[in-house]
């Protein structure tokens, strides 16, 4: 097998034992991104000096046993919604062209420290506001399993650059289904971590009190390994509380049979794909096999998580994005006076979809709307959390579909942003809750596209979902 295709605990494996260098395997890499790159448009930069160099660093660590990590000499991509020091961060936005910052995003920060190795920036929808990668305002990011279909988004680049082997792992960030609905339309896992597992310091914000940054790759392990580095306490960031981070790897081999999985009604609905369903039946199957107990439950405040979010969100993203205004950083655009300046930069620089949810927003804050819509909204956000809450004095823990459908073509819901924002129905609710949950890859569709499963846990209970998701992968896959 080709160096490329291996999972991020394999290659770990065979560095560390010195069967092959970073160099290599930076290489293997590198090879792909040059020959496939121009059709998948997954990443908006690359930095192979840099990470040639930081991989012949990490080859002379490892004759000389100074290994950092386990994660040493491994290559990744980062979402361009983090910031990376040295190196140019958009988020995907022309307002941001240019931007260099002179800090790394913690999250980044920490795997940086362990020794992995930046090949490029992704794509990604701007601001992270999207679910196909085609609000980028750069380019759309193709899926490798079929080019005339999206990769899914907003974490489209970090998607598509695993599954097209550019990189072993990549990170990504989830709102409201960023990091899971990408995974599960490119073949991958991705996890959302519980509201304040991992810091949000450095990484642009969309929605303060939904976003969350977390790991994709290949495999349930694989995301086990990145979470390892990522978690934990952030003095930067005072939403993360300082609590034990656990050995995520060792929980992995626990077994699953005590376990009671939780089969929420208000997933299983009218307009799931029927691929998608019968996916979740052979799931659910597995599962039993491997001595779970699987039993019926309801979230009844479902239906309206859709509606809370696209209220919530747009008003925490419509408050972030008024500091980009063309003086301290980005693109400015001239003008005559300071509000031509603002003026004159925000229309240039920000695109439909951006402006979109800014005039949402803004209009859901202003005075005499605030309690009808913002305020409805946070009170069905505490419903819908309380649903969760009491589905998990039940079971421990919950399985859904990710999206509705498969990877959908390219252009299909551009006219139509309600139809994009509806496809959302099975991510966001977690979200809400600040809980979390994992895309797992199960299967394929007739046409060959991946279909992922979504386990959803409780707060800080990563530990569970990994545990059950790597039983599950490996269940279905070796
Ligand atoms: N698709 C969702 C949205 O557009 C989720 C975005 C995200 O998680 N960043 O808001």
């Amino acid at each position: 097998m080709n160096l490329s295709e291996k999972s991020l605990a394999e290659l770990s494996h065979l560095f560390q034992d010195g069967t092959v260098s970073s160099r290599e395997i930076v290489e293997a890499f590198i090879t792909n991104i040059e020959s496939c790159e121009d059709e998948i448009d997954a990443l908006l930069l690359t930095t192979f000096d840099q990470a040639r160099e930081m991989a012949n660093a990490a080859d002379s660590r490892q004759k000389s046993g100074k290994l950092l990590s386990p994660l040493d000499g491994m290559p990744i991509i980062v979402k361009d919604n983090y910031c990376t020091q040295g190196v140019e961060t958009t988020a995907a936005s022309k307002i941001l062209k240019g931007f260099v910052p002179p800090y790394d995003a913690t999250a980044w920060k920490k795997l940086k420290d362990s020794g992995m190795i930046l090949l490029g920036k992704a794509n990604c929808d701007e601001f992270a506001m999207g679910g196909s990668n085609e609000h980028s305002g750069y380019k759309v990011c193709k899926n490798p399993h079929d080019l005339t279909r999206v990769a899914g988004g907003s974490s489209g680049g970090s998607a598509a650059s695993i599954a097209a082997n550019f990189a072993p792992a990549a990170l990504g960030s989830d709102t409201g289904g960023s990091i899971r609905q990408p995974a599960s339309y490119c073949g991958l896992t991705g996890l959302k971590v519980s509201y304040g597992r991992v810091s949000r310091y450095g990484v642009t914000a969309m929605a303060s009190s939904l976003d969350s940054m977390g790991p994709m790759a290949k495999t349930p392990e694989d995301c086990a390994m990145l979470l390892q580095a990522m978690a934990g306490a952030d003095h930067k960031d005072s939403t993360t509380p300082d609590k034990e981070v656990p050995d995520y790897l060792a929980h992995l081999g626990h077994k699953i049979s005590d376990l009671t999985i939780g089969l929420p009604k208000e997933y299983f609905i009218e307009g799931l794909d029927e691929e998608v369903a019968e996916a979740l039946r052979a799931t659910k199957k597995v599962l039993e096999d491997l001595g779970c107990t699987l039993v019926d439950i309801s979230l009844p405040h479902t239906a309206y998580a859709v509606p809370a979010y696209y209220v919530i969100m747009p008003c925490e993203a419509s408050a972030n994005l008024s500091r980009y205004d063309g003086i301290r950083y980005g693109a400015g655009q001239k003008g005559e006076n300071l509000e031509e300046i603002y003026v004159n930069t925000r229309t240039a620089g920000f695109g439909d979809e951006v402006k979109r949810r800014i005039m949402l927003g803004t209009y859901a804050l202003s005075a005499g709307y605030y309690d009808a819509y913002y305020k409805k909204a946070q009170k069905v956000r505490t419903l819908i959390k309380q649903d969760f809450d009491q589905a998990f004095e039940k079971v421990d823990l919950i399985l859904t579909p990710v999206a509705p459908t498969p990877a959908f073509e390219i252009g299909r819901n551009l006219e139509d942003p309600l139809q994009e924002y509806l496809e959302d129905i099975f991510t966001v609710p977690a979200s809400l809750a600040g809980i979390c949950g994992l895309s797992v890859p199960v299967a394929k569709s007739s046409s060959g596209l991946p279909i992922g499963a979504q386990l959803l846990g409780p707060a800080f209970k990563e530990q569970r979902i990994l545990r059950v998701g790597h039983h599950l992968y490996k269940a279905i896959h070796e």
